[in-house]
C-alpha cells in the first residue's frame, strides 16, 4: 500500500509539462520551417517540418524521468523518509515498538493506525511506464506544436505578402523586397522579386541583396 500523489498535483504537473512541451514544439516547428524553407502551403514542406519537429521532440525525451516526479515523491521519497524516522511509511504514525522491527519479516506487526505493513518502501526507478507517460505528453504536444508553429509561419508569410502588395501599390517599379522570418526563425529570409515572386529559401540559399 504505497501512498499516491494527490490527483490535483499529478494532473497539474502533467499539464505543466504538456504546456512546456507544446511551447517547445511550436518554437521547434518554426525553426525547422526556417531551415527547410518554402513559401505558402506545400505538402512536401509540411511533411518535412512535421518529421523534423518530431525528431526535435526526441531532444526532450529525458523529460520522461520528470513525468512521474509526483509518483516518485509520494510513492517513494516521502515513505522512505518516514521509514528512516521510524514512522509508518503509509500514514506517518510513529511506531510504538520498543525495538525497530526487522524489515520484511513476518514478525513486523502492521501499522495500528492504517494497517499497512511496516516494510521498507520499494526503490523508485524510471522505467517503461515513465517513458509511456512521457510519450503521452510529448507526442500530442509535438503534433499540436507543429500545427501551431506552421500556422504562425503561414500568418507571417501572409503578412509579408500583404506588405509587398501594399508596397507595389505605392511603387509599381518595385523589383524586390525581403525581410527575416518571425522569431525564432529570423535567421531565414522571406523574399519577393518581380521576376520570381515569393520565396522562403533556406538560410544557406538566402542571397543578401543590397538595396
Ligand atoms: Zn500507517
Amino acid at each position: 500500500m504505497t501512498p499516491e500523489a494527490p490527483a490535483a498535483v499529478l494532473w497539474g504537473w502533467r499539464a505543466s509539462l504538456f504546456v512546456a512541451a507544446l511551447a517547445y514544439g511550436t518554437l521547434a516547428a518554426m525553426v525547422v520551417r526556417g531551415l527547410v524553407g518554402g513559401f505558402g502551403v506545400r505538402t512536401a514542406d509540411m511533411v518535412l517540418v512535421t518529421v523534423g519537429t518530431m525528431a526535435g521532440m526526441l531532444a526532450v525525451l529525458p523529460m520522461a524521468a520528470l513525468a512521474d516526479l509526483p509518483e516518485a515523491l509520494w510513492g517513494h521519497w516521502i515513505p522512505e523518509r518516514r521509514w528512516r524516522r521510524g514512522r509508518c511509511p503509509a500514514c506517518a504514525q510513529v511506531r510504538s515498538d520498543p525495538a525497530p522491527p526487522t524489515p520484511g519479516t513476518a514478525t513486523n506487526p502492521p501499522c495500528p493506525e492504517c494497517g499497512a505493513p511496516f516494510e521498507r518502501p520499494a526503490a523508485w526507478a524510471a522505467d517503461w511506464r515513465a517513458l509511456r507517460h512521457a510519450a503521452w505528453v510529448l507526442v500530442p504536444a509535438g503534433v499540436l506544436g507543429t500545427a501551431a508553429g506552421l500556422t504562425i509561419c503561414a500568418r507571417d508569410e501572409a503578412a509579408f505578402r500583404r506588405f509587398v502588395e501594399a508596397a507595389r501599390v505605392q511603387d509599381d517599379s518595385l523589383l524586390e523586397r525581403s525581410r527575416p522570418r518571425a522569431w525564432p526563425a529570423s535567421f531565414a529570409q522571406l523574399n519577393w522579386t518581380a521576376g520570381r515572386g515569393f520565396s522562403g529559401p533556406p538560410p544557406f540559399e538566402s542571397p543578401k541583396v543590397a538595396d
